[in-house]
Formats: C-alpha cells, structure tokens, sequence
C-alpha cells in the first residue's frame, strides 16, 4: 500500500454502501482525479492534495473525531449517533433518508404514546433514547445492528425505529412508519482541530466552495427566452431571487432575450408564469457548475 502523505488533506469516505458511489461522483465532479477500485482503502488525488480512505460509515465521525481524517463524508443519522466531537459543515444533498418509528400495520399503536412500556428496536439507539426522553415516553430499546425490519415479526419487538427512504422495505414486512425521529442526508464534517489549522482550512475552503458549486449547480436550471420588450418589467419580477438577468436585444424591432439562473424548486411555476408573461421560445439547459 502507498503511504499516505502528511501534508495532503484527508477524507473518509463510505467504502461499499449507499454512499459511497455519490460520494466519489461529487469529488470526481469537483475536479479530483483518482484511481479507484472496489476493495481499495485508500487513492490519493493527482489533481489536489486530497488522500481519500474508504472505511466502514459508522467508523467515519470517529475518525474524523480523532484526527485519523480532516473530513468525512456520512450520513447526518451517523453523525448523531455517535455523538463524535465533530464540526459539521454542509449538507451534499444525497444520501437522504428518514429515521423514523414504525409499527405492524392493523396493530394497536397509532403514535409514539401508544409505545409506553413496549420494545423498540434499533441500530440508532442514541437518537432515539434522546426522542423517547424529549417525548417523556418510556420504552426499552433494543440495539440491533442490522435487518431491523424483521425483529417485529421475530416478536422481538413491538415496534422499530430505522432508516426509511421510499418505504418498500417497511410495506414487505408489513410495518408502517407512525413518527419521523430525524430526517438525513450525507453532511460533511470535519476535525475541529484541522480548521484551526491555517493551510489545512484554506485547503478545507477550497473544497467547500466547490462541493457548494456542484451542488447549487444542480438544483439550478439556466432559462433563456425571447419576449417583447414590453414585458421585461413583468418577466423581472417572475424571475426569482436572482441577479438582474441579461438581456440581449433581438434583431426583430420591440422583441428581446432574456437569461436567466431559475433554482430547480420553482422551475415550472416560473415558466408557467413567462409563458403568460408573453415569453417564448423558452429554452432551459442544465447548470454545469455555479460559482457565486
Ligand atoms: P457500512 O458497511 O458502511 O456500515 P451500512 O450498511 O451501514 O454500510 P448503508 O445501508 O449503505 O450503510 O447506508 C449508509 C447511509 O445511507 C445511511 O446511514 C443513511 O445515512 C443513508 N441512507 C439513505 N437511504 C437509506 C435507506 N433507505 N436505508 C438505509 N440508509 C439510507
Ligand atoms: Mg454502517
């Protein structure tokens, strides 16, 4: 194995799960340029002075705690769990998920009170010990570390509490979701100590402004349409929370272009409102990157 260089930052990355492939797709997309393999626990960037260690998501914050990496990539539900003495810095915008409490469907428990005194299993006992305390519901805990879904049915116990993200696996083992503990998605954290560091943070900052370009990018759609001039008063205000957009004059005498960033989330109610406006023509192509 290569040796991991001491001045190179270093991150923890999920090894073989749900995060590992949109964790490498984010650094690829930044600019990292690595060689990677499945099996393998450790790749160096060509382009960055980045070593990337592939490891276990329950063991990341730990890591990331004790100085083993920089940063770590997890799942926020991790991050809580351990309870490690990490700096949490962004939300990446996958990886997203609910833990939430959920019971045998037809059964008798409709919210979280009715769990007073019953069984609840887990592998987020931490979390949930905190919920049940906020909610003054006492029930036991039992920690278990995988297949969660089955333990109702083991009669092992009488309700869960795990990750959920469409809900299929709850619908096949007959269980339904009565209470949301916490909603996830990968964050990315780093070593208190490493952002005290000056070099270390402005490397840190580097990467940061361009996961934030990556990830703005993508909920970001640039719309470009043409419009009588007329219209530009209205268009602008449609236009949301953007910078003024650019106008082209068209060579047709009254009639204008008109480009714009539009954020995903209000994409259709916008275009919606241009077309009414008096817009046409509306083309809309995706956002590569968006450095603000
Ligand atoms: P490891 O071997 O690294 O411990 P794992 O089996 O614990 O892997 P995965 O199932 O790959 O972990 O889940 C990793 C993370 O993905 C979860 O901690 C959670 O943040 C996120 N996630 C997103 N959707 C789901 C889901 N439906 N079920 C479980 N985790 C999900
Ligand atoms: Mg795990």
């Amino acid at each position: 194995m290569k040796k991991l260089n001491g001045d190179n930052l270093k991150i923890a990355l999920q090894r073989k799960g749900r995060l590992a492939e949109p964790s490498l797709q984010l650094l690829k997309s930044v600019g990292m340029d690595f060689d990677y393999h499945e099996g393998k626990l450790f790749a160096p960037c060509r382009s960055f002075p980045l070593d990337l260690l592939f490891l276990r998501d329950d063991d990341i914050p730990e890591y990331v705690q004790d100085g083993v990496t920089d940063l770590g990539i997890a799942g926020l539900n991790i991050v809580q769990e351990r309870g490690a003495a990490v700096a949490q810095l962004d939300c990446l915008e996958f990886g997203s998920c609910s833990l939430s409490i959920a019971v045998p469907r037809k059964g008798p428990f409709k919210t979280v009170f009715d769990l007073e005194g019953k069984r609840i299993a887990t592998s987020h006992a931490a979390i949930l010990a905190r919920f049940l305390d906020e909610k003054g519901v006492r029930a036991k805990i039992i920690p278990i570390s995988g297949s969660v879904e089955i333990a109702p049915s083991l009669d092992v116990a009488d309700a869960i509490c795990d990750l959920v993200s469409t809900g299929s696996t709850l619908r096949m083992n007959d269980l339904e979701p009565i209470e949301l503990v916490l909603k996830s998605e990968a964050v990315l954290i780093a070593n208190p100590s490493s952002l005290k560091d000056p070099r270390k943070k402005q490397l840190i900052d580097r990467l940061r402004i361009r996961f934030q370009g990556n990830i703005r990018a993508r909920k970001t759609k640039y719309v470009m349409m043409n419009a009588p001039e007329s219209a530009l008063a209205q268009i602008r205000q449609i236009l949301p929370g953007m910078k003024s957009p650019t106008i082209v004059q068209l060579a047709e005498p009254g009639m204008i272009a008109v480009h714009a960033a539009v954020p995903e989330e209000f994409f259709w109610d916008v275009i919606e409102k241009l077309k009414q406006a008096g817009a046409s023509d509306i083309l809309v192509v995706p956002v590569e990157k968006m450095v603000v």
